[in-house]
């Protein structure tokens, strides 16, 4: 995708001793776009989809996600749009489609629903394909667990762009990149070297270290504790990454919260996906700190 570089200075912060820090935006409806000034952000970090598919026929509605991607590109600009496929199953559960059970958090959810389902992947691969002409698009593949997934996606972008060409529809490959958010892949990053760029998703990623369930509350003092274990999980990956000279950023929930900012930026990451609303915090908190995580000194 587009480098570092990001045409929008708003978008890039220095920490205090002038290293710069991508600040992307999480997009979770295309509501949002009207409502938040691009100006502010590098681009998007992290469009979440699950918002197209209200009901099954909407899902496979291939013109109807087209339409979104574009106004997301649209709204980027010159800078990078990445749209996440279809995160479904675990908590986000399409009605009419499959059953709870095998949809649960270590079942069918993310690229394993998609590759167990063709038909939705395709019609949102194809809109993707097509969006692709109108600006810097990458695509985030989520719940990535092994090489393989990748592999079967990407073959899936193949195949329809071959298609819509024989159709004469213009297209283009976007950049394909994963969610780091399974604690096998996290750990051995070394091995999707073909993924174009990776996100640290830590939402999931604390769960599944912690096996404490995000969204149940007995166990809510489990998930808060897994800050220490996802840091070093984060630092290893990112040294990964750089050994493959490949982006890596992170859009989970603990890039929007400032408390967690010094020790991101001290595990090596300099790209944050954040909240739009969060942003003017995160801000004058990055140039309050040094890049290894040290506050600067007379910080008020
Ligand atoms: C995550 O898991 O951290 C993430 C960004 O994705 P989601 O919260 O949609 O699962
Ligand atoms: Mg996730």
């Amino acid at each position: 995708a587009t480098p570092i570089a990001a045409r929008r200075a708003g978008g890039v912060v220095e920490t205090a001793d002038g290293v710069a820090i991508r600040l992307s935006a999480i997009i979770n409806d295309p509501a949002e776009l009207k409502a938040v000034d691009p100006a502010s952000f590098a681009g998007i970090g992290l469009m979440r989809t699950e918002f197209l598919v209200a009901s099954p026929a909407d899902a496979v509605d291939e013109q109807r996600h087209y339409d979104i991607y574009r106004q997301a590109l649209e709204w980027a600009g010159d800078a990078p749009a990445i749209v996440r496929m279809l995160d479904l199953g675990g908590e986000k559960t399409l009605p009419g489609m499959g059953d709870r059970k095998s949809e649960s958090f270590l079942g069918l959810r993310g690229i394993r629903l998609l590759l167990a389902r063709p038909a939705l992947a395709r019609a949102q691969v194809r809109a993707l394909l097509r969006a692709a002409v109108h600006g810097d698009l990458g695509v985030l593949l989520p719940m990535v667990t092994v090489p393989d997934e990748l592999d079967a996606m990407r073959t899936y972008f193949e195949e329809e762009r071959a298609d819509l060409f024989r159709h004469g529809v213009e297209t283009r490959m976007p950049e394909i990149g994963m969610m780091v958010e399974v604690p096998a892949a996290a750990l051995m990053l070394e091995r999707f070297s073909h993924s174009a760029f990776f996100s640290f998703g830590t939402n999931d990623l604390a769960q599944y270290l912690m096996a404490a369930a995000r969204d149940d509350q007995s166990v809510a003092a489990l998930y808060d504790a897994a800050t220490s274990a996802v840091l070093r999980v984060i630092a290893q990956g990112v040294g990964h990454a750089e050994a493959m000279k490949k982006p890596i950023g992170i859009c989970g929930e603990m890039a929007s919260d400032p408390r967690h900012i010094p020790a991101l930026m001290a595990a090596g990451l300099r790209h944050f996906s954040v909240a739009p609303n969060r942003v003017t915090d995160i801000r004058s908190t990055i140039g309050g700190f040094y890049s290894d995580g040290r506050a600067a000194a007379e910080m008020k």
